[in-house]
């Protein structure tokens, strides 16, 4: 059996694994840590759950340590990660922290919906990993706050979700930015044509890893649909919500409006919950996410942009309140559940309109999800004739997660004073500090 140190980690990074309670690598940091740290390009078909953060955070870490820079030389940026939101980016700057404990390396992590003050303060002091959203990070370089041209490990991760969310055009502009020399990480759930031209556009001679083959889903998730008049969706919720065994859930929604609402209805139902959503400030969204994390609240109303990177082991349902238009979406939303070896549960509603998107879903994952009429609500006319799935590509594997190293961050790593950028320079504490 492989073990970090056979994978060829250095020493304090073994000890930050021990630390985090790692005991074995997971399939994809077998598979891509070895040729990323030989300076391979890597292509990784993997999701959220997979350990694919560490994936990439170690050989980074390992890379820049081993070329520090010298004591009072002003720190350059020679890696950067470019992730799509917000939520995704605090997670993988708290990887950065948790695994480069032992290391004197600083990353910091920017994103938009914040003042930019901070983050331009902080960019001036000088860093060496950069973890950014697209959006603001063309914007602090257009300004002239940031510099590209000392990088030489990029990590593009989420790729899909960037195309999804509009952005691919800010990451071929990037990409632009950056030195021609350089090592390559690409991560994507899925590989749609656009994904596979983009990574063959800048990638060279990639090793190809994959652990969740495209469409299938996670094996420890019991999945259901249940057939229900639009109407009476928060009915069933509501009842769905009161049973025990719900210790901690997540309701999709299509829109931020949908969120708003549902979170005011069950509310009336005597159900507390909170939405986060593209449109809620930061720290209503850091807020929320930060009770969720910490068990202070059960039910958390998620559209899918502000779902993206959620890892918090103790999900036990995924509703999927309204089905996803695009079914790759209903692949990414229930792998919030079955999460650190727990089982998980993912429920969808699927109402007279929605008969389409799930035919879409079980067609892309190559299973007839199994119907639960056992509910006051079941509207049987909402069912749609049933198609016979076409299998998935590659059969079905189970993702792979555990517990720890998710939480706030931001804050360049090393000996500098704690407290001096509001809200991102605090240091240790587990999710706190995000900016
Ligand atoms: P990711 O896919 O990067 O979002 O990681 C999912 C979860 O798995 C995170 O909570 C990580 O802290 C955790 N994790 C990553 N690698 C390992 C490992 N080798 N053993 C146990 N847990 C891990």
């Amino acid at each position: 059996m492989q073990t970090f140190a056979s994978l060829g980690l250095s020493e304090p990074l073994l000890r930050a694994l021990t630390a985090c309670g790692y005991t074995t690598p997971t399939p994809i940091q077998v598979q891509a840590i070895p040729p990323l740290l030989a300076g391979r390009d890597v292509l990784g078909c993997a999701q959220t759950g997979t350990g694919k953060t560490a994936a990439f955070a170690l050989p980074v870490l390992q890379h820049l340590s081993q070329a520090p820079t010298p004591a009072r030389v002003r720190r350059q940026i020679r890696a950067l990660v470019l992730t799509p939101t917000r939520e995704l980016a605090a997670q993988i700057g708290d990887s950065f922290k948790t695994y480069g404990a032992h290391l004197d390396l600083w990353h910091y992590t920017i994103f938009g919906g914040v003042g930019q003050n901070p983050q331009v303060r902080t960019l001036n002091q000088g860093l060496d990993i950069l973890v950014a959203c697209p959006g603001r990070l063309l914007d602090l370089h257009g300004q002239g706050f940031v510099d590209l041209s000392k990088v030489d490990f990029f990590v593009l991760d989420e790729a899909d979700r960037m195309l999804d969310m509009g952005f691919i055009h800010d990451v071929k502009r990037v990409l632009k930015l950056l030195p021609a020399k350089r090592q390559n990480l690409l991560f994507s759930a899925t590989m749609p044509d656009a994904i596979v031209e983009l990574a063959q556009g800048f990638l060279r001679d990639p090793i190809k890893v994959e652990v969740v083959p495209q469409g299938t889903t996670v094996e420890r998730i019991a999945q259901k649909v249940m057939f229900v008049d639009r109407m009476d969706k928060r009915h069933l919720l509501a009842d769905l919500l009161r049973d025990r065994e719900v210790e901690q859930a997540i309701v999709f929604t299509r829109t931020k409006h949908g969120a708003n609402r549902l979170v005011k209805q069950l509310d009336e139902d005597g159900i507390p919950s909170q939405a986060i959503h593209g449109n809620k400030s930061q720290n209503a969204r850091t807020k929320a996410l930060d009770d969720f994390r910490d068990g202070r609240l059960s039910v958390l109303v998620a559209t899918d942009v502000a779902s993206r990177g959620i890892d918090v082991d103790g999900i036990s349902h995924v509703f999927n309140y309204d089905l996803p238009n695009e079914p790759e979406s209903y692949v990414h939303r229930i792998g919030r559940t079955g999460r650190a070896g727990r089982e998980g549960v993912a429920i969808a509603f699927c109402d007279h309109s929605e008969g389409d998107f799930l035919r879409g879903i079980e067609r892309l994952i190559g299973q007839s999800i199994p119907i639960d009429e056992d509910h006051p609500w079941h509207a049987a006319d909402a069912i749609p004739t049933r198609p016979t799935p076409r299998p998935a590509r590659g059969g079905r594997v189970g993702g792979r997660s555990s517990g720890g190293g998710s939480s706030g961050g931001g804050r360049p790593q090393g000996n500098r004073p704690s407290g001096s950028g509001p809200g991102r320079w605090n240091g240790g504490g587990r999710r706190r500090g995000r900016g």
